[in-house]
């Protein structure tokens, strides 16, 4: 089987990798350098904590378990040395009791502790006076992105996948032979099967289809859609795991540097401007770390960064082919270093016709463009009402609710059936033979 992988983030690399260690013949398209998307500003923590609803507590929880898996007993990219979340308020304490409860009854990793252990395991945190509940999630990680990614590049690369970086995918043509998808400078590639995981230019690639839009477009600051990560100078400083608090996020970035994040100054990200290292946003970073970490003197902002989310219209991921365009299988999803190297395997294996039922209630079956970003807001606090959930720093904040019955279960015709309706030309093909965009 010929298969195109457009977009070489951590996700298009998974699927790409798996695609080729199945003996498939792989193209992997970038428009720009592999890795230089969303998954270079990304906080990168890998958990399944406070996802809801279950389904997508299940998906993620599925990606957490086949990191541990991929990185074995040792990986650069991978970190499993847990999650220490601090609680402020009592409101905070209440909601983070409730969730180790729920989290207890799924059996996921997750229990109370006292500050003092969290200073053994965090030997230079500061705990606030005011500290209400510590509780530690052992098996969450953190992630080196571009680690990761160069690994499954490497590994695709082995595998005989071919590699067009430097070519965007522009429009798509039917023939009897398979899809033509047509490149920038006029190439094209021909192929039986289009994996698109392009993150948040998803849209581009569905109008490139002749399909509606599947994720949701920056509208104005402090959307869902934006989020701010800033980095420090390398610092002497002993933290090797997430630590989650209500003023930050803070996280190893490698080499002595911090990887910073506060989801309540994410109201003034927009996607257009990036504030400098010396702005008074890099100030109050820096302050708020000084009164969570000891060693911290010297620290300063080197990066500052607006990290874009690619999230669905209607808060929900998107996995699996299009009825109408059998040949095109999409993957539009938050929470996309956590859930990579699930994809991987599993989105490959469903082209193998081994369809995977966490997919179920994720298919692009389901009506799109549901609920605009704009009435979505970051959580103000923890525990206050305005926060729909947890202060999860990896995931989106405050999505609207959804509940795992809002969908009706799609109609999941095998691929195979679809690809052979497809070849014999009568499948239902809603658009014009040749899409390509001016
Ligand atoms: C602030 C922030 C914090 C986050 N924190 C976490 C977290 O803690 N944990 C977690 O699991 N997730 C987190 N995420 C989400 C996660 O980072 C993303 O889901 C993930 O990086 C997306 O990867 P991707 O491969 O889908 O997309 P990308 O990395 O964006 O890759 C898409 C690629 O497609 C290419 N492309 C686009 N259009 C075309 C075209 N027409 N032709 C060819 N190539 C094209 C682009 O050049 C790009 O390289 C966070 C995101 C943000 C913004």
């Amino acid at each position: 089987m010929k298969i195109a992988v457009i977009g070489a983030g951590i996700i298009g690399v998974s699927i790409a990798a798996e695609a080729a260690a199945r003996g498939a013949d792989v193209t992997l398209i970038d428009k720009n350098a592999p890795g230089s998307g969303t998954s270079s500003t990304t906080y990168a923590w890998v958990n399944s904590n406070g996802k809801e609803p279950v389904g997508y507590y299940e998906l993620n929880l599925a990606g957490l378990e086949a990191h541990h898996r991929l990185a074995g007993t040792g990986a650069d990219w991978f970190r499993p040395t847990g999650h220490i979340e601090l609680a402020a308020t009592p409101e905070h304490a209440n909601e983070l009791q409730r969730r180790l409860e729920r989290l207890g009854q799924f059996r996921y990793e997750a229990t109370g502790i006292s500050s003092s252990t969290a200073s053994e395991l965090i030997p230079d945190l500061i705990v606030p006076e005011d500290c209400a509940a510590v509780a530690y999630f052992p098996n969450e990680a953190h992630c080196y992105p571009a680690l990761y990614i160069r690994h499954q590049l490497q590994r695709a690369k082995h595998l005989g996948a071919h590699l067009r970086i430097g070519a965007a995918v522009e429009s798509f043509e039917e023939t009897t032979e398979g899809v033509n998808v047509i490149l920038s400078h006029g190439n094209s590639v021909l192929v039986d099967q289009v994996m698109s995981a392009v993150g948040r230019w998803k849209n581009d690639i569905t109008a490139a289809a002749g399909l509606g839009s599947v994720v949701t477009e920056y509208q104005e600051p402090g959307d869902v859609t934006v989020g701010y990560l800033a980095v420090t100078n390398p610092l002497p400083v002993a933290i090797d795991r997430i630590l989650t608090s209500p003023k930050l996020n803070i996280r190893p970035a490698g080499g002595g540097r911090l990887l910073l994040q506060a989801l309540d100054l994410d109201a003034t990200a927009t996607a257009d401007a990036v504030p400098a290292i010396d702005s008074d946003l890099a100030r109050e970073f820096i302050h708020r770390l000084q009164e969570v970490l000891k060693n911290t003197g010297n620290a300063h902002i080197t990066e500052l960064h607006v990290g874009v989310r690619a999230i669905p219209a209607d808060g929900r991921s998107v996995i699996g082919s299009v009825p109408s365009r059998p040949w095109l299988y999409l993957v539009a999803t938050h929470s996309g270093v956590t859930l990579a190297p699930f994809l991987g395997s599993a989105v490959v294996a469903e082209v193998f016709d081994e369809p995977e039922p966490l997919f179920d209630e994720f298919r692009p079956t389901r009506p799109w463009d549901a609920t605009p970003a704009r009435s979505w807001r970051h959580p103000a606090s923890p525990g206050s009402n305005n926060a729909q959930r947890s202060p999860s720093p990896g995931a989106a904040p405050s999505l609207p609710a959804f509940s795992s019955t809002a969908w009706a279960r799609p109609l999941w015709p095998t691929r195979r059936a679809l690809l052979q309706q497809f070849h014999r030309g009568t499948a239902r093909l809603g658009f014009m033979r040749s899409t390509r965009r001016h």
